[in-house]
């Protein structure tokens, strides 16, 4: 029995992963690192804990150090990017020097790049042939969607995993030729994890309800995380593979129950897919009258692909005039008690329905801010509303906190949310 897999303590002998991110960009605000997310997930499929990450501009000193620490850590390193054709890909050069071994260009794979390039009737640029510059003594992994291959080779008991660092084709390098071979030599030991996602509840309301089954599972660890409008419960459990994803759904069916009908979705399931599988099941058409979320309750809902089956449209009735020409709201409502206000909001979902001639519609109306609040309706206060063909009128109040963005982001998943529980028929 290899022992377990979880991080840092693992035993020697075992796999342990380190991977390194390669290329300036990404130490800059405009690209992330999404090849060693990624990567983590399949390395740990295979049950192979990743115990180490970073990002190294394209630098073949830096990456070079990077190499030495990351060896200290684990004893599978796997790299992405650096491998194209640029004078700024040094990759292939930093590990060939930190391995002290040589670059030797290869004619047969250079004439097949080439001859590549010709049958698409281009001519292969020079500063594309740098990509024919083989690491002396590595297995190279064909890169079937580009030019660059990938390499794999040990320096004593480190091998190295050189990728290329466009998504797709690291990936498909990583799953036609890395994979299958980790796998063989894998302890057994897996990781299985779930996501719940949950709306319309703050993550302490959640921790609450949560924690009985929290200490039933408590060896195996569980994350809250929380975004606006939306707190997720991380379930994680490590274990041989049939086993790890019988105890995940046992997890989640505790979880779950301690929840009651509040979980509308898990892992990438979103509110706005589960809302259009409702409405379609149920044959039931929706519109929409949005103000201070100005469309975005509608952009989540089209993100949906066959929206238009249910979803007719919306208002987006931002102006107090466009809420009384096109919803029909009265002057006197919006005298009385103001846009932002339960009247306003039931007058609003009416005539959303009776505008679009739909079985229901649901109006949002808030202050958003940062202007606009008032004592008795300071930032953040949003009322819903849904009407229903022949129901009574729902309304509900919520007081969301956070910035500009961070309300109208809660407000419009907690209108979908407030849509997912009236269509599976669980709101009050
Ligand atoms: P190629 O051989 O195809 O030129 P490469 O190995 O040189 O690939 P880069 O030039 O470093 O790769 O990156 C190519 C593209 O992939 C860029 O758009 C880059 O932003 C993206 N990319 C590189 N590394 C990552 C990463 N870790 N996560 C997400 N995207 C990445
Ligand atoms: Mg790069």
């Amino acid at each position: 029995v290899s022992g377990r897999a979880d991080g840092e303590t693992g035993e020697r002998g075992e796999t342990r992963a380190a991977i390194i991110a390669i290329g300036s960009e990404m130490l800059g605000p405009l690209r992330l690192d999404t090849n060693s997310q990624w990567l983590s997930a399949r390395l740990e499929e295979v049950g192979i804990p990743v115990v180490h990450k970073s990002i190294v501009g394209d630098d073949l000193e830096a990456i070079a150090e990077e190499l030495s620490h990351a060896s200290r850590r684990g004893n599978l390193i796997v790299t992405t990017g650096g491998l194209g054709p640029t004078a700024d890909d040094v990759t292939v050069a930093a590990v060939a020097r930190w391995l002290g071994v040589e670059v030797m260009r290869n004619e047969e794979f250079l004439a097949r790049m080439r001859a590549r390039f010709e049958r698409r009737g281009f001519r292969m640029p020079t500063t594309n042939e740098k990509q024919a510059d083989f690491l002396v003594g590595a297995h190279v992994l064909e890169n079937p969607r580009g030019t660059a291959p990938g390499f794999w080779v040990r320096r004593d008991d480190v091998e190295l995993v050189i990728l290329p660092g466009v998504p797709s084709e690291m990936r498909e390098i990583l799953e036609l030729s890395v994979l299958p071979r980790l796998k063989e030599r894998s302890s057994g030991i897996v990781a299985r994890r779930r996501v719940l996602r949950i709306a319309g509840m703050g993550e302490s309301a959640v921790e609450e309800r949560v924690a009985p089954v929290y200490e039933k599972w408590k060896e195996h660890p569980v994350t809250i995380l929380a975004s606006p409008g939306e707190v997720q419960l991380h379930l994680c459990v490590r274990a041989e593979p049939s086993r790890a994803e019988e105890t995940v759904a046992r997890m989640e069916q505790d979880f779950a129950q301690a929840l009651a009908g509040r979980v509308f979705g898990r892992d990438g399931e979103d509110l706005s897919a589960t809302v259009g599988r409702l409405l379609r099941d149920s044959g039931r058409t929706l519109a929409l009258a949005e103000s201070c979320t100005g469309g975005m309750i509608s952009s989540l809902l089209t993100d949906t692909p066959g929206s238009s089956a249910y979803f007719r449209g919306a208002v987006v009735s931002y102006a107090n005039s466009v809420k009384e020409e096109m919803l029909g709201l009265s002057r006197r409502t919006l005298e009385e008690h103001g846009a932002v206000s339960q009247e306003a909001a039931r007058q609003m979902a009416e005539g959303a329905r009776a505008r679009f001639d739909t079985d229901l519609a649901a109006a949002v109306t808030g202050i958003a801010g940062p202007d606009g609040g008032t004592p008795e309706k300071p930032v953040g206060t949003v009322w819903f509303a849904l009407s229903e063909r022949d129901r009574e009128v729902v309304a509900k109040r919520r007081s969301f906190i956070g910035d500009r963005g961070m309300v109208r982001r809660a407000a419009s998943l907690y209108a979908l949310e407030l849509l997912r529980r009236h269509l599976e028929g669980s709101l009050a």
